[in-house]
């Protein structure tokens, strides 16, 4: 019925999930409100660990792109399932180690990692940094030398797939600021490159082709050309890579138009595609990564708001106005993302109403949804903003200075708080 299947409707008609009902959370956490299902993260990292498994003998690893949704218990969640962690920052990397997190498991990302980061990784072991550029490449070899260590690498490369358009198409990539490009040989020199620096070792190559794809073609094509270029470095350098990354990216599904595919189908085309290239280009068959984030927490979340206000303008649209906003989830606001709300008091009733969705915020775009259907709307009903697990709490801010809500983890109906809502105090306490 609902977009996850962690969602349900109680008795009442309330809209459930992982068991709690969400008006109770409401009120008993207060809005707005992140609410997470344990049991369906987890089984999301259990189905990607398992694709392994059963596709490519378990010669690979799941990372957990933690910019989707980094916190500390999510780490901890991670970690207990096997899988890897991706960072993207130097606050990431932190969360990770006070979470305990396994450290060598851990991929250091980003396309301008700052001299501290790097030694703030160094110390904390992480175990690779994926290179991003010929300036980080030299400052991440003259660190490791001034501190005595020796980092394993990884070069993000562009294969030139772009895989925003319906019919993807494999030029023009080239304009990304993130790695190297492969067209210009520029990827090639860097693996050059790499082989004159004594304090990194290169192990592998990574390529992301982008967010919330849905067609797994992609997907393999990026394998392919990724397949074929260790196999270039193999032939005219006689370097054999031994691990290849290929990035996150999964669907999810965020309205009934959504249609993911099982997560397991992917590794079960990518797997077949890199073994029958590896046998092609003569090279062994490398240990794979893949990086999801949104797959992993997106729909596990949602989001509950009070309405504490209605505006209907005649002949122009309804506007309901909720206690969050851009200020919890800008996604809206950022790319006119499309998300399902419920009126969670009236989750078997049929929408009915057009509205507008608004937040509190000062600045007309600040809207959570347009034009969305939902059972007829009063002031003082609880809205649930359905697949918000991911980039959301993320991307929080606090404009206004509104204090950034609290994420409670539900799991068998029960509700505990995995980060606390911010208070007024939080709010001024680096204001001098
Ligand atoms: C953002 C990102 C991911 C995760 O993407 P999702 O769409 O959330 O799965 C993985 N790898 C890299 C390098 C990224 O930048």
């Amino acid at each position: 019925m609902f977009v996850s299947e962690c969602l349900n409707v109680n008795n009442e008609g309330h809209l459930t999930i992982g068991g709690c009902d969400t008006l109770e959370l409401a009120k008993e956490f207060g809005t707005p409100l992140y609410v997470l299902d344990e049991t369906t993260i987890r089984n999301v990292c259990k189905a990607y660990v398992k694709s392994f498994e059963k596709y490519y003998h378990g010669n690979g690893m799941p990372l957990y792109a933690s910019k989707a949704l980094s916190c500390k218990e999510l780490c901890r969640i991670a970690k207990e399932e096997g899988l890897g962690l991706d960072v993207v920052s130097g606050g990431e990397i932190y969360t990770a180690v006070q979470a305990g997190f396994p450290m060598e498991k851990v991929h250091f990302h980003g396309n301008n990692k700052t001299a501290d980061e790097i030694r703030f990784a160094l110390e904390s072991n992480v175990g690779k940094f994926v290179v991003d550029n010929l300036y980080e490449l030299e400052l991440l070899n003259e660190i490791c030398g001034e501190m005595g260590k020796k980092a394993n690498i990884s070069f993000r490369i562009k294969p030139g797939v772009d895989a925003h358009t319906h019919n993807f198409i494999r030029t023009g990539q080239i304009d990304s600021k993130f790695g190297f490009a492969l067209e210009t040989g520029e990827a090639f020199e860097a693996v050059k490159k790499a082989q004159m620096y004594d304090n990194v070792n290169l192990t592998e190559l990574h390529c992301h082709i982008g967010s919330q794809i849905f067609d797994i073609d992609p997907f393999v094509t990026a394998a392919e050309i990724m397949l074929d270029f260790m196999g270039k470095i193999h032939d005219e350098l006689g370097i054999v890579i031994s691990e290849l990354n290929l990035g996150g990216g999964f669907g999810i599904m965020y309205t009934k138009d959504d249609e993911p595919v099982p997560y397991e189908n992917y590794m079960e085309k990518v797997s077949e595609a890199v073994k029958a290239k590896a046998k092609e280009h003569g090279l062994p068959v490398p240990y794979i990564f893949i990086e999801p984030g949104r797959s992993i927490v997106g729909e596990a979340g949602i989001t509950l708001y009070k309405v504490g206000g209605k505006k209907e303008i005649p002949n122009v649209r309804t506007y309901v106005s909720v206690d969050g906003g851009m200020t919890d989830n800008i996604r809206y606001a950022l790319y006119q993302s499309a998300y399902t709300v419920v009126n969670a008091g009236k989750a078997d009733k049929e929408p009915d109403e057009i509205v507008t969705v608004a937040g509190k915020c000062c600045e007309s775009g600040d809207l959570v949804q347009e034009h969305t259907k939902v059972a007829k709307v009063e002031v003082g009903d609880t809205l649930a903003v359905l697949s918000t697990g991911a980039y959301n709490y993320s991307m929080a801010s606090n404009y206004n200075r509104i204090p950034r809500p609290a994420i409670v983890m539900v799991k068998d109906g029960k509700a505990r708080i995995v980060v606390k809502r911010e208070s007024y105090e939080d709010i001024v306490k680096n204001d001098i």
